[in-house]
């Protein structure tokens, strides 16, 4: 038929990770054990107490109908009290938070509130690709800021050019960071906001990992730092801290205006979510979190078998507490398709070619810790009989 599809979805970037998926298969087809360590999707399953509260608020017919748009108050007062307990710092739920269809639609949906066509958004690479979609969707422009190792995988947002800063309305940013597991402190923080408010710029920070660090001190919020109100928006999810990501549940916090705006979008797109799923994570959030401590040390665990593996392989995995992926660096003159389809056809593993999360991310691989100790036993005895050599 005939129908060709809008410039906005001819304009996407390919999507990368398509050929792997395809060669994978194949590999399978030809009866190869294959370990997938690629897609960022928890394994386990949600905790028990969280999954009752679902069942008991999904057979109450005050959650049969529409939800509030911007999420049910007693979810956003428990956000907001989360923010209070976790993180130190003030919020009213009706003011400041607003609830998401997970944090990937709060994400894409974000820049249609605040770019205007032409205006740009600050994006990182390698990075997660909606911010950089969700601007296209928007009609606005994506400046890309590399993560390079030797900046601690930090944008250096003061090293972009005039032009791109005079039309830049946004910057995202996201730590813990998917793909390389870099963390940021408040210091971080605390310069981005001070440089954004110069420059009347928003801040999106996307947390969705705030709670995958395995040191004792919680990762901290940019909303921690004194005055961040004034111009960032934090994105965080149910996700992965709960493995919920079948679920849909996130929120956004921060300043008011910047949650009206999203929440006017949401108005106009979509209907809320569904109230009993709210009520589940507010159980979650406000319930026993030693099922989210006993995740932490189980991919701790999983963490040093597979990085053994890759060391024994002379494969050097970057130093992280944080995050449930680990980013490795690829000898130098392997490129990361290269090593993703040897990977799979000589040992049976799937890993994600860092180059699909942006040029930056070439010469690594990211590899997700979803598969059981034993699988990585498994994986890192195959691993070693490779042998990449410098
Ligand atoms: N942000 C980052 C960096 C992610 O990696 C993901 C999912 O993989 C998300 C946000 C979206 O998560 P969800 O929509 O499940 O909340």
């Amino acid at each position: 038929m005939p129908f060709e599809f809008a410039r906005r979805l001819q304009t996407l970037p390919p999507y990368l990770f398509k050929e792997l998926d395809r060669m994978r298969d194949e590999v399978r087809a030809r009866g190869v054990d294959i370990i997938d360590l690629g897609v960022g999707d928890p394994d386990r399953p949600t905790p028990p107490h969280i999954i009752e509260a679902l069942g008991r608020a999904a057979a109450d017919p005050a959650n049969h109908q529409y939800p509030a748009y911007s999420g049910l108050n007693v979810f956003r007062d428990a956000v907001a009290a989360w923010y209070g307990r976790r993180h130190g710092v003030r919020l009213q739920g009706a003011r400041h938070v607003c609830s998401l269809i997970g944090s990937k639609e709060g994400i894409a949906h974000f820049p249609l509130a605040f770019l205007n066509p032409g205006e740009v958004a600050l994006v990182p690479e390698p990075g997660y690709p909606v911010y950089h979609i969700g601007t296209l969707f928007a009609g606005g422009e994506s400046h890309f800021m590399p993560l390079l190792e030797k900046n601690g995988f930090k944008p250096d947002y003061q090293a972009v050019g005039e032009e791109a800063l005079k039309r830049a309305r946004l910057i995202w940013v996201n730590y813990p960071n998917n793909p390389t597991g870099a963390a940021a402190d408040l210091e971080f923080y605390t310069e981005l906001v001070a440089w954004a408010k110069r420059r009347n710029i928003i801040v999106a920070s996307d947390a969705a990992y705030s709670e995958m660090t395995w040191s004792d001190r919680p990762h901290p919020s940019i909303l921690e730092v004194p005055g961040a109100l004034d111009v960032a928006v934090e994105f965080n999810s149910l996700s992965k801290t709960y493995n919920m990501t079948g679920w849909r549940l996130g929120w956004a916090a921060g300043n008011e205006e910047l949650i009206q705006g999203l929440g006017r979008v949401k108005s106009n797109v979509d209907s809320g979510v569904f109230q009993a799923v709210q009520l589940a994570g507010l159980a979650a959030l406000e319930g026993d979190q030693e099922p989210v401590r006993a995740m932490g040390r189980l991919y701790r665990e999983r963490r040093a078998v597979l990085t053994e593996g890759l060391r024994a392989a002379g494969l050097e995995a970057f130093p992280s507490e944080a995050t449930f992926y680990v980013w490795v660096r690829l000898p130098a003159g392997l490129s990361s398709a290269e090593f993703s389809s040897r990977l799979l056809d000589e040992a049976g593993i799937v890993a994600t070619p860092g180059n699909g999360f942006g040029p930056s991310g070439e010469g690594y691989a990211r590899f997700a810790l979803v598969q059981e100790v034993p699988r990585l036993r498994e994986a890192a005895a195959r691993l070693a009989k490779l042998k990449f050599k410098k």
